[in-house]
């Protein structure tokens, strides 16, 4: 059964249309890409999966529950509970360390700040950067800042990580060694993760690309990039 289902959802900003009639289904513990040039209706996709957006037609489903309905509050409480989310760039609080930034979600939980601090120095170890720990982020590198992002994504232990360029302002192998982190702490969690990227590499460390052009999905299992004409 699927975790994470559309259907049919359309979306627009004013007269511009970003979703044309979107169906998919994403499984439990999956780690899917959504691929396809800039302005096709990626990040729109995520946000209405991930309750932050409403579709104008259609429906959006979290195990077996039409969520697209409900109120504000109750997304933003399925989104605080279940969903974890990390942009492109990570938006670390600069004036906090990166343990500070990482025990932050469990904070705002109601987490003891002991607990909390174990919890983030567990995480932030796990994604090899644990030397970080009293570092403020304007002394990291982008690809230290986005480890301790996904570090901070990841200690409420979501079921669902919502990823939006995660690795859009890093270099290639940067780039590809933070992703390498992400993939390998999501499989170990069983966490699914839905990554949106216009870098067609980046679906290479998924286990399923969900190709868009233009509002809608590809269904033809042949892909778009580099597809027959
Ligand atoms: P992608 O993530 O693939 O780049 P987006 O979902 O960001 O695509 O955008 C899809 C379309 O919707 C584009 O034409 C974009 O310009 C437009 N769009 C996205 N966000 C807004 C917004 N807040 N206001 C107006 N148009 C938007
Ligand atoms: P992404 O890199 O995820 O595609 P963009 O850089 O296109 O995002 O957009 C960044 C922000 O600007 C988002 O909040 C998006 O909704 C908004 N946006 C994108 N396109 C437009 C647009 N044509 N008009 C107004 N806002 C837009």
């Amino acid at each position: 059964p699927a975790q994470l289902q559309a259907r049919g959802v359309v979306r627009s900003y004013g007269a511009t249309p970003a979703l044309r009639g979107v169906t998919l289904d994403v499984a439990e513990g999956e780690i899917v890409a959504v691929t396809g040039p800039s302005g096709c209706g990626k990040s729109t996709l995520l946000h209405c999966l991930a309750g932050i957006l409403r579709p104008d037609a259609g429906e959006i489903g979290y195990r077996g529950q039409r969520i697209d309905t409900w109120s504000e509050a109750a997304r933003s409480r399925l989104r605080r509970t279940e969903f974890g989310v990390l942009f492109q760039f990570g938006q670390l609080v600069a004036e906090l360390t990166a343990a500070e930034n990482v025990a932050l979600p469990l904070l705002l939980a109601g987490t003891g700040r002991r607990a909390a601090r174990t919890a983030a120095l567990s995480w932030l170890d796990r994604l090899g950067v644990a030397d970080l720990a009293d570092t403020r982020p304007g002394e990291m590198s982008g690809g230290q800042q986005q480890r301790c992002a996904t570090a901070r994504a990841l200690v409420t232990e979501p079921r669902v990580l919502f990823a939006d360029e995660p690795t859009g302002a890093l270099d290639t192998l940067t780039g590809e060694q933070v992703l390498g982190h992400l993939v390998r702490v999501a499989r170990e969690q069983r966490t699914t993760v839905v990554l949106v990227t216009h870098d067609a590499r980046v679906a290479g460390y998924a286990d399923r690309e969900i190709a868009m052009r233009d509002g809608t999905v590809d269904h033809s299992g042949l892909g778009l990039v580099g597809g027959p004409r």
